[in-house]
């Protein structure tokens, strides 16, 4: 009796706070945005919800959605989200994998992709770009001016999360990441004030974004610059299994090469589905219409081939191409392990995925690869003469591996186990490297998954910077606590 006495106490001292938490929050954005809120069955709303990349985001239900179309309308948001202590999540291009990066069950979804303009400078050496748009679009307007930007391979995917995750692109090698490339961001703070930050002003601000992500603000604009980009070649080649000797000896050559040819962009993939088996998958960039280019030869002449879509074309063709082969709406689980290019651990690498491919072989839908992409001495080269960023990355003479787990199925009943399979699969490679002494403790935050922390791979001294900033321009957290999808400077639970 005591003890029920105790708990009603309790409950009636909590449910104030927390009906003030999500009561009220969509009725006071209508009241403010009007048409641009819009609710669940709606036709706005069904096509936000359903634009999502991952069956997992798609399956979550804001109580409403704000589909923002200017940086006013940001702002606004902001004023009504902040003080009522609204639950939100941002969304640019919707292409993270994990439930709630972007989307809030019962919260309110602040929707960027109106935001989507592609405005270049007169002499097209910058380029302003709303966070809502996608690569593709970015490529086929920037190709047309001969330049572009250093963005993300796959045309549908979101310049927003993108760019502020670091964003790694076919020719980083030719102006570093696509964080490393923003010369201003307009941003959208806490309580709704609008700040320019750029390497003067706000330039802590600046710093943070360029690799942050979502813990300081909306970004509501994107001022890249640009770099000299006409025909290119590029495509896939997809092998034999057979070929797997030769071309880790290649990938380890390619990616320890002294003299690396900075217009080549590889991702060397170990691809399996139950139907095919194992292959070997090579996308192939260059920046240069060149049909045969003599860095990547080495793979070019391995033999049995299966398939061949390498031709000179322009980086827009090659963005949608890729984009085709990663549909909407299925489940989707990633990771991100990095370590020193050393062909040893490269073989190693292959046999841990191959033996792991039976682990999942049942599960419906299944398509499971490991891409393999080398971050080389010359795009850190363009982070240094750029200003730097915060993802604390070092890069020795040999290289470094960046290798991504793209695991994509059907049901959301089979989530658990594949995310045990992929969780087991990434300490395996992570423990094979610590015993190679190849480990490096890098996180490539827009690949990380739910039990990585991608921010605290930066390393101290960013974490302590990342949260010094985020404390100064949010000092209620207001990023923190009710924006809790992503990776937080704070290290926050995700909503997973
Ligand atoms: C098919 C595919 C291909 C990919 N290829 C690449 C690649 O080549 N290179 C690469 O680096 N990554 C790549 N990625 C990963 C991609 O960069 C991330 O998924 C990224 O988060 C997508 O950005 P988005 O805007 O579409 O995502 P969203 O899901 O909209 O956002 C991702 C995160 O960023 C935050 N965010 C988004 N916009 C803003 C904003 N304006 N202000 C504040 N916070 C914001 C969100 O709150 C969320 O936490 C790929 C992903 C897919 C699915």
């Amino acid at each position: 009796m005591e003890m029920a006495a105790t708990i009603l106490v309790c409950l009636v001292l909590i449910l104030p706070t927390v009906a003030g938490v999500t009561e009220g929050c969509c009725e006071d954005l209508s009241k403010t945005l009007g048409s641009k809120v819009s609710y669940p069955a709606s036709a706005a709303y069904n096509a936000s919800i359903a634009s999502f990349w991952s069956q997992q985001e798609q399956l979550i239900t804001p109580s409403c959605v704000v589909s923002a179309k200017s940086v006013q309308d940001v702002s606004n948001a902001m004023r009504v989200l902040g003080p009522k202590s609204c639950k939100f999540a941002v969304r640019s291009g919707g292409h993270a994998a994990l439930a709630g990066s972007a989307n809030i069950q019962d919260g309110v979804t602040i929707d960027l992709s109106g935001l989507d303009w592609i405005h270049p400078f007169s002499n097209h050496s910058l380029v302003s770009i709303g966070p809502g748009q996608t690569w593709g679009k970015v490529y086929s307007s920037l190709d047309a001016l001969g330049v572009s930007v250093p963005g993300g391979r796959d045309g549908p995917v979101g310049v927003g999360g993108t760019t502020l995750g670091g964003g790694f692109g076919y020719f980083a090698t030719k102006a570093g990441f696509a964080c490393n490339n923003i010369v201003a961001y307009e941003l959208v703070l806490a309580n709704g004030t609008v700040v320019n930050a750029t390497r003067s002003r706000y330039s802590d601000l600046w710093m943070a974004l360029k690799g942050g992500s979502n813990s300081f603000g909306i970004v509501t604009n994107f001022v890249f610059q640009t770099f000299p980009l006409g025909a290119i070649w590029g495509g896939d080649i997809y092998y034999n299994i057979s070929t797997i000797d030769a071309q880790l000896e290649a990938f380890y050559r390619f990616t320890s090469n002294p003299s690396y040819d900075t217009n080549a962009g590889l991702l060397h993939n170990f691809a399996y589905t139950p139907e095919v088996g194992p292959l070997i998958v090579n996308q192939y960039a260059y920046a240069k219409p060149d049909p045969n280019p003599a860095t990547f030869r080495a793979f070019i002449l391995l033999q049995p081939q299966i398939s061949n879509t390498t031709q000179v074309s322009s980086l827009e063709t090659l963005s949608v191409n890729a984009g085709k082969a990663s549909p909407n709406s299925f489940q989707q689980i990633t990771f991100a392990v990095t370590f020193t290019n050393e062909l040893a651990m490269l073989q190693e690498l292959f046999t841990i995925w191959n033996s792991s491919t039976s682990e999942v072989s049942a599960v419906a839908g299944i398509k499971w690869s490991l891409t393999l992409v080398p971050i080389v001495p010359a795009i850190t080269f363009h982070s240094a003469i750029k200003g730097s960023d915060v993802l604390g990355l070092s890069v020795p003479p040999q290289g470094l591996v960046l290798t991504l787990l793209s695991a994509s199925f059907n049901s959301s009943d089979d989530y658990s186990m594949v995310n045990r399979v992929a969780n087991r699969l990434s300490d395996k490679i992570i423990r094979t490297a610590k015993e190679f002494g190849v480990y490096n403790t890098y996180v490539d935050l827009n690949h990380g998954a739910a039990w990585q922390d991608p921010i605290a791979s930066y390393g101290s001294e960013s974490v302590a910077f990342l949260q010094r900033t985020a404390q100064k321009y949010d000092p209620t957290g207001v990023f923190q606590t009710q924006c809790p999808g992503g990776f937080k400077v704070f290290g926050l639970e995700r909503n997973v």
